[in-house]
């Protein structure tokens, strides 16, 4: 069995010349391809970014033959994880932090718009010829060099004149997920969308073809834009290209930031395109994406987050105590929390600063226990009488265990006493 260690992955040129562990990958899969007279070939983003000079992160390979057999072969020689679509002729290796995707070239036809493609087996020519864009379709044998590429389409020309082109007429009212791959591959290596492209992509637009996809499909195309290095400047080229406002309505990138301080997951970023949104428009939003639980929560608790945030908006330091912060932040999901310190007025993004980095964690120093033996009775009280030392010392008005036990006590007396 083959090893790869972590050296080959961290050895990775940044010239965008394949690593140690990117050669050794191919090594093994032409040998392997030799040995059952099949032709294999490194495709798609791989092959765009070795002429762009970007290292490589994950292999795709297309091989004309059976992928999947291919695949299990591959992770036994390098005990990898395997996982294999024998419906689609797919399979994935992942082996030591590398992800090998291997495809068996195929030709593929649209019966319908937005739906998935019908599929037959065929040659690098029919597989290089379904895809997205010419600068994702070129293929180079996985023992070559860029002087074999194959370029039926003019990708290199694009790659160097900076253009994102579509390969034929129909493609976006074939597969509209393509309308926000353009936007995404746009904004990533800040290339334009070729004049003609982009008049496709308006009348794909126009005539409504983002409604054909399901929410699943759109979803996923979306948080691969939210995945980007800087998905506020991605979701901007979405929004000039209309293709925001077409996944819906009330979708706009006005609002967010020029720069963002910090990198930040994709679910803050959902939570930040859900700031401006009234709630009947962010419960439609979660309904069109199918959205699950995660952004379902991020998307409500933005809207909520951002209702309340004049709330936390005194610009003078004392006029909300930090207890009131809690009061009104406890319970919303963290991600909202972070997209609303990057929207929300700077005193309320400072004190939800506060908050996320210090005040929630915040606990009092006494028990349940404690507070039952200083003779708060059993029941709801002990929690209010916790609750209430929990604001007490947020407040700092106490700053000892002796002061709480002193304001338990009061607590056991007066339940209902307001200092407390
Ligand atoms: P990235 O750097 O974003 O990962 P990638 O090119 O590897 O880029 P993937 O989404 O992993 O992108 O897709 C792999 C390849 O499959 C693409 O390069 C493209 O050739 C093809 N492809 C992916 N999605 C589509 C699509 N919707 N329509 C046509 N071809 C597609």
């Amino acid at each position: 069995m083959l090893t790869i260690t972590e050296e080959h992955i961290t050895d990775s040129d940044s010239n965008g010349e394949s690593s140690d562990v990117y050669r050794l990958v191919l090594g093994v899969v032409d040998r392997l391809a030799n040995e059952e007279a099949l032709e294999a070939y490194l495709v798609g983003g791989p092959v765009r970014d070795r002429l762009l000079g970007i290292p490589a992160t994950d292999l795709d390979i297309t091989v004309v033959g059976d992928a999947p057999r291919m695949a299990e072969r591959l992770a036994s020689q390098f005990g990898g994880r395997l996982t294999v679509h024998h419906r689609f002729g797919t399979a994935t290796v992942d082996a030591a932090g590398v992800t090998i995707d291997l495809v068996t070239a195929r030709r593929e036809t649209y019966r319908s718009a937005g739906a998935l493609p019908d599929v037959q087996p065929g040659d690098i020519e029919d597989d290089l010829a379904r895809r997205d864009f010419t600068i994702n379709a070129m293929a180079i044998p996985v023992a070559g060099h860029e002087s074999d590429l194959v370029d039926l389409h003019g990708g290199k020309r694009d790659l160097a004149a900076g253009l994102v082109r579509v390969l034929h007429e129909l493609s976006f009212r074939d597969d509209p997920t393509r309308m926000l791959r353009a936007v995404r591959y746009a904004a990533r290596f800040e290339f334009d969308i070729e004049p003609e492209t982009a008049d496709l992509m308006a009348s794909a637009l126009a005539s409504g073809a983002m409604s054909t996809l399901t929410g699943d499909r759109l979803r996923h195309e979306l948080a691969r834009i939210l995945q980007e290095p800087d998905p506020a400047a991605t979701l901007r080229r979405a929004d000039e290209a209309g293709v925001l406002r077409a996944i819906h309505p009330s979708l706009s990138a006005a609002h967010l930031p020029a720069t963002s301080a910090m990198p930040h997951g994709p679910l803050t970023w959902v939570a930040a395109l859900a700031w401006p949104l009234s709630a009947a428009e962010a419960g439609s939003l979660t309904a069109r994406l199918n959205a699950p639980s995660d952004w379902e929560r991020v998307i409500s608790d933005a809207v909520r987050v951002r209702r309340l945030s004049p709330q936390l908006s005194d610009p003078r330091t004392d006029a909300v105590r930090p207890s009131e912060v809690c009061g009104l932040l406890d319970g919303l999901a963290p991600d909202a929390l972070r997209a609303a310190m990057m929207l929300a007025p700077t005193p309320a993004a400072n004190r939800i600063d506060r908050y996320l980095g210090e005040w929630w964690t915040v606990a009092p120093r006494l028990r349940g226990d404690d507070v039952l033996a200083l003779g708060v009775p059993a029941g709801p009280a002990v929690g209010e009488a916790l609750r209430a030392l929990r604001r007490a010392r947020l407040d700092g008005v106490t700053r000892s265990r002796a002061d709480e036990e002193e304001m338990a006590r009061q607590w056991a007396e007066q339940p209902n006493n307001t200092a407390c």
